[in-house]
């Protein structure tokens, strides 16, 4: 069995190479590329199946990169996954705009990193999963990172809203917390599950009307319900 072909861009070469050890290890064929203009010439060259792009280049930056390969038919294609830094919340919307995956905030785990590789590479690159999805009054828009309830904006850091859409992909079915943190934060050992709790009782507090979507299942974890409403 053949692994994908994953192409980094980044300059910075500490994380550039720390995430092509990690990669390789995974057992994927990695590509280094230090500037988007490289990163242009290794997609055209090698196909890769999937892209890692730091939005931060010297030069031709992330975003450019991006519309670069939207404007060539083959390049479209192939997914990427953006690296952004916190506070880059604008190009992050943009990006996805553009036709990103997904995206990972800086400073990430290498588990994360593997996993959302892996998580792309499954549902067939492209872009991020259905944009808009609906729970009662809440409303989750993937693309734009917004969520509303009854019509209102909430704000949710990255990690409540990555929670909130892994509940509502899974709508109707219960998610037991070992699920929840391997989907939302990349890993899951014991003793992490009161983290689960913790930030769905954040995550209620902002949904206001919306919390009662989030059903508590004794014992097991938690439940999107969409019949309530
Ligand atoms: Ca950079």
């Amino acid at each position: 069995m053949s692994e994908a072909t994953i192409l980094i861009v980044e300059d910075e070469k500490d994380i550039r190479e720390l995430l092509a050890y990690s990669l390789g290890k995974e057992g994927f064929t990695v590509v280094e590329a230090d500037s988007g203009a490289a990163a242009i010439r290794l997609i055209d060259m090698k196909r890769p199946d999937l892209v890692i792009l730091d939005l931060m280049l010297p030069g031709m930056d992330g975003l450019s990169v991006c519309k670069r390969m939207q404007r060539d038919a083959s390049m479209a294609e192939i997914p990427v996954i953006m690296l952004t830094a916190k506070g880059e919340e604008v190009d992050r919307i943009v990006g996805l705009e553009l036709g990103a995956a997904d995206y990972i905030v800086k400073p990430f785990s290498l588990r994360e990193v593997a996993l959302r590789v892996r998580a792309v590479l499954r549902r067939g690159g492209a872009r991020a999963q259905p944009s808009v999805m609906r729970c009662g009054p809440i409303t989750v828009d993937s693309l734009r990172h917004t969520v509303m309830v009854d019509g209102s904006e909430v704000v949710l850091t990255v990690t409540e809203f990555r929670l909130l859409e892994d509940l509502l992909q899974n709508q109707g079915k219960v998610r037991d917390r070992e699920q929840i943190l391997t989907a939302v934060w990349g890993h899951s050992f014991e003793g992490y599950s009161r983290t689960v709790d913790t930030h769905v009782r954040r995550l209620r507090a902002k949904l206001g009307k919306g919390a009662e979507m989030i059903e508590t299942v004794r014992g097991i974890g938690y439940r999107a319900s969409g019949n309530k409403s």
